[in-house]
């Protein structure tokens, strides 16, 4: 299975988009599951497709390269793009659309045919709520989920223990049945899915009391889940193999963990750069100082220079977040200076501004004795 995505598609490593792009789609057509019925082509396909979404985007490659599906997780495999991954897949819509387009109307290529073999089970998706910092440096969150897994009591085949399903007599096993129908314009052959078993061929008689038949149980589950440090609003966990059990010893579907990050009273987040505001008074902006500023590591001493003006930009590199796939790099924490001007004074600071003001040759309106500069607000 941890097979390498540059061998999965047949490709050199140092291979263009384009030549990815054209060995997936040859690959996809020869396994995809509509064309091709041998056993373990369904499987292919998927490695395959997993294959196409790591190296099809150059960033989730580069991570692949580097840290191999560690860095694109058999867990993690998402991008800046978040939610749009479905979008983004590209090729994808495409190439199934020429599959339906092609294939669908041939008959024996239906449903009925595919239920026989093992079937894989249903992908799930569930959103994880992260606060601020969590997403920031990651860690072990929990949740609960709810799937569908194999009966352990028949094994999967919905027969009581001690019991085998039957060959379905309607249809000798084959799943499907063909019906001829006479018309003026000849004998049509319809071929539908038989409806005695479902397309399974097998007819269980007695039924496991644990899943009633089906083979399959809900199972409400804790699972521990590992969020990168880097994650953001939007990202896409995989996990692998926590969704649906398959049926007929078919693989288990996956679990897209899909993440909720709350937004921060004083932090906000642009990539890998986190922003803040920072007041200051026009004095300190004006003589310098030396403050505390909050930041993700906690408090962090930092300079304002002399004659700050207001919304200058002071930058801490490597407080901000750390880089998906690579946390070891960080971006910065950048932090916009807002100089207070206050719109009340007392009489002896408003003496002393007055002197200033004077000092420097400022012509100042005269505005109430006790009351505010400018003399624009009441009460
Ligand atoms: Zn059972
Ligand atoms: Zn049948």
């Amino acid at each position: 299975m941890a097979r390498d995505y540059y061998e999965t598609l047949g490709v050199s490593r140092n291979a263009e988009q384009d030549e990815i792009k054209r060995a997936y789609r040859k690959l996809a057509r020869k396994y995809h599951p509509d064309v091709n019925k041998d056993e373990g082509a369904e499987e292919t396909f998927k490695e395959v497709s997993r294959a196409y979404e790591v190296l099809s985007e150059p960033e989730i490659r580069a991570r692949y390269d580097r840290f191999g599906e560690a860095g694109v997780g058999g867990a993690a495999a998402a991008g800046g793009g978040g939610f749009q991954d479905f979008q983004d897949m590209g090729g994808f819509a495409d190439i199934f659309e020429s599959f339906f387009n092609g294939f669908s109307g041939q008959p024996g290529s239906g449903q009925g045919q595919r239920r026989r073999g093992p079937m894989r089970g249903d992908d799930l998706r569930t959103n994880l709520k992260l606060d601020f910092k969590e997403a920031v440096f990651g860690g072990e969150k929990e949740i609960r989920i709810s799937h569908l897994q194999t009966c352990t009591t028949c094994s999967g085949s919905g027969a009581k223990p001690g019991t085998r399903p039957r060959t379905c007599s309607t249809c000798s096993g084959a799943g499907q049945v063909r019906r001829a129908t006479r018309t003026p314009f000849g004998i049509f052959n319809q071929v539908s899915t038989c409806p005695t078993c479902n397309g399974s061929g097998e007819v269980v008689e007695d039924r496991c009391e644990t899943c009633d038949g089906s083979g399959q149980k809900r199972v409400n589950k804790k699972l521990k889940i590992t969020v990168p440090a880097g994650v953001e609003n939007g990202t896409r966990l995989r996990v692998s193999g926590e969704g649906d059990a398959g049926k007929r010893n078919g693989p288990a579907g996956d679990l897209y963990v899909y993440l909720v990050v709350s937004e921060d009273d004083s932090f906000r987040r642009d990539g890998i750069d986190i922003h803040s505001d920072l007041k200051v008074s026009y004095l300190q902006a004006i003589l310098g100082c030396e403050l505390e500023i909050e930041t993700v590591d906690g408090q962090v001493v930092m300079q304002v220079p002399a004659g700050t003006q207001p919304n200058t930009v002071l930058s801490l590199d490597g407080r901000g977040v750390p880089r998906l796939g690579n946390p070891v790099s960080r971006g910065k924490h950048l932090i916009t200076v807002k100089v207070d001007i206050p719109t009340r004074v007392k009489a002896e600071e408003r003496d002393l501004l007055t002197k200033l003001a004077e000092l420097r040759g400022d012509v100042v309106g005269k505005g109430k004795k006790e009351g505010f500069l400018g003399g624009l607000f009441n009460g």
